[in-house]
């Protein structure tokens, strides 16, 4: 094994066994309700009453404006992803609140007429679990065009069905066998069933994104709440708990949609953290090559600024720029530099015999010449058309004149050839000037090089000048 995977091992152990103990800790964490419930279910009397109606009939008042409230906002979810389990979501909370209101406005029925009381709770949970079910199983699914998200007709349809929920359950509240355990037995029963089913789908289906944990949560707490409604009794205190946990269920998933509304506006599309971290990763990645192409491509541009495009020499703005900082340089160390300014003999009688190609590349590799000659921080610059100078830091005349003779003889002891194959004969004519000598300012030098230049073009050409 090697060492990085003997390194790798532990962590990746460490990675599973965490991961594994988050998944207990959620799954712990939904059965929350489940060691309340049985510890009453245990530890206390069940003929035990609190039986206050105002207190119900505002805790249920309160239920149903919080209730509206969400089915709105996830109403504007859904406007806005199409998300079709946000569609079933908001006709969740439709309809749960609009057969819940009644059970908290019949309060003052529970001496008359109990079951028109009670029945109304177990109803309004198993359409809700119904229609979050049929939400999930429409989880992924693709969104609905805006045209059908807009269609007003389906809502009033469900809302026609769910005031035939609210008389039909009105009906059997009335009926003779409204007494019967059966049917309280079969309302609860069927939601925690349909509860149960979409727990069991998600985990079957492993769906995992932050918001869908939230729903399945939220969803465990409404299986709970009616499987502590089937234990309690009309005002007992497992009664109230079923209350308790059913509203905690609640305000966990209004808790996601509002997470929804505030970032995707959907339940699917809501990245993990793990996800993030990946997709950050990724991004940083990203911006860190963007960044090194980016340097590249500046170090080409300052290049391309510097230099002289035909031959690769500095060009003159870069070079006058090196000169100034040798100046100071030579100033400070009391060193002294020199200056060679070079001229082609005779360019013009190239360009007409051979063609300004031709000349071109003579150009070129005249400076490749000049390179190889000087030393490697000698600068070289095109500051003409075939008038180039080179900057020799360091070296006083006497060195700077023999650097000038040896490029001199390298120049003219080689035959120049083009592309094309002509042999092409050249000399060059040099000047030196030497900083301190000649002067102390770029003008002076320059213009002491430029006047021994000349003088070595008077004297005949191909010579180095440099008194
Ligand atoms: P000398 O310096 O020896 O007095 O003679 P010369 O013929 O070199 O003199 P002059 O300075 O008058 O001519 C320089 C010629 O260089 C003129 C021009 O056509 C040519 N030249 C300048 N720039 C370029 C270039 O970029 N490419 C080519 N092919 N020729 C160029
Ligand atoms: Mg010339
Ligand atoms: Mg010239």
């Amino acid at each position: 094994m090697s060492e990085s995977a003997a390194l790798e091992e532990p962590r990746s152990m460490i990675r599973a066994v965490t991961k594994a103990y988050a998944s207990c800790l959620i799954v712990a964490f939904a059965l929350l309700p489940a060691y309340l419930i049985a510890y009453l279910f245990y530890f206390q009397d069940p003929a035990l009453k609190f039986e206050n109606h105002p207190f119900h009939e505002i805790a249920i008042a309160a239920a149903t404006i919080e209730g509206l409230f969400i089915t709105y906002v996830t109403w504007r979810c859904y406007q806005s992803s199409g998300e079709p389990l946000l569609r079933w979501l908001t006709l969740g909370f439709l309809g749960f609140v609009l057969i819940y209101a009644l059970h908290g406005a019949f309060t003052g029925m529970a001496h008359h007429n109990i079951w028109l009381f009670l029945l109304y709770g177990p109803a309004s949970r198993l359409v809700m679990a119904v229609l979050l079910f049929v939400g999930l199983l429409s989880f992924d699914k693709k969104p609905d065009d805006a045209k059908e998200r807009k269609k007003t007709s389906r809502w009033w349809g469900w809302i026609g069905v769910f005031l035939l929920i609210d008389i039909a359950v009105a009906a059997i509240a009335y009926s003779p066998f409204a007494g019967h355990p059966g049917v309280r037995l079969s309302l609860e029963g069927g939601a925690l069933l349909f509860s149960t089913l979409n727990v069991t789908a998600m985990v079957m289906r492993r769906i995992r994104s932050p918001l869908m944990l939230i729903f399945g949560i939220s969803v465990a707490a409404f299986a709970l709440s009616s499987v502590a409604f089937m234990l309690g009794r009309p005002w007992n205190h497992m009664w109230w708990l079923a209350h308790a946990i059913f509203a905690g269920g609640f305000f966990l998933l209004s808790y996601g949609v509002v997470q929804a509304f505030h970032t995707t506006r959907s339940f699917a599309t809501i990245y993990s953290q793990e996800e993030w971290m990946a997709r950050l990763a990724a991004a940083m990645g990203r911006t860190e090559s963007a960044l090194q192409a980016l340097k590249r491509t500046n170090q080409k541009l300052e290049h391309l600024a510097a230099t002289d495009s035909l031959t690769g020499a500095a060009n003159r703005r870069t070079f006058m720029q090196r000169i100034e900082a040798e100046i100071t340089r030579a100033k400070r160390e009391g060193e002294a530099f020199s200056l060679l300014a070079l001229d082609l003999d005779n360019f013009k009688a190239v360009n007409d015999r051979y063609g300004h190609q031709v000349g071109d590349e003579v150009l070129q590799d005249f400076v490749r010449r000049c390179f190889d000659a000087i030393r490697p921080y000698d600068g070289v610059a095109r500051v003409g058309g075939e008038e180039f100078m080179v900057l020799l830091p360091r070296s006083a005349r006497e060195l700077a004149f023999s650097i000038g003779e040896r490029l001199r003889t390298a120049v003219e002891s080689s035959v120049f050839e083009s592309s094309a194959g002509r042999k092409v004969p050249m000399t060059v004519s040099i000047g030196v000037a030497e900083f301190g000598r000649d002067g102390y300012t770029i003008d002076t030098i320059l213009r002491a090089a430029d006047e021994r230049l000349y003088k070595a073009k008077e004297e005949g050409r191909n010579r180095v000048v440099a008194a």
